[in-house]
């Protein structure tokens, strides 16, 4: 019985985490056909000089797209390395569970909404439950 229930709770959570790994792949396939497109227009070509001012705007919306898209892809890439480690779901701060709506919404994110904001305030460098005191 026990058995059956585990085998079961196993099979439920391989096909979640199956669900997840073709999401990012499938996420992180869009974003590099994007990357590739956007530096086909940044090669196409010699561009006369009176319409290079929108060229360099151009590059510069380029430019901080890929970096952007650059970090979204290592955010998909270490998701997916959490996911061949059984790990994934796991905020990487505070190491509690991630909520799903959460992970639904965000499924490369490493961390808990709570974490998430913490960093994103500049508090890195201090966990979010030492500033709650
Ligand atoms: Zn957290």
């Amino acid at each position: 019985m026990s058995y059956l229930q585990d085998v079961s709770r196993a099979a439920a959570e391989s096909a979640e985490s199956e669900h997840y790994s073709k999401l990012l792949a499938a996420e992180k396939a869009r974003i590099e056909s994007e990357l590739r497109c956007r530096l086909d227009v940044l090669h196409s070509g010699q561009v006369p000089m009176e319409d290079q001012a929108p060229v360099l705007h151009e590059q510069f919306v380029s430019i901080r797209f890929n970096n952007l898209a650059y970090e979204k892809i290592k955010a998909i890439d270490a998701a997916l390395e959490r996911l061949s480690r059984g790990e994934y779901g796991i905020c990487e701060e505070c190491e509690e569970p991630i909520s799903e709506k959460r992970l639904k919404a965000i499924p490369w994110t490493g961390y808990c909404l709570q974490c998430q904001e913490s960093l994103a305030n500049g508090n890195s460098s201090q966990p979010f439950h030492a500033q709650a005191a």
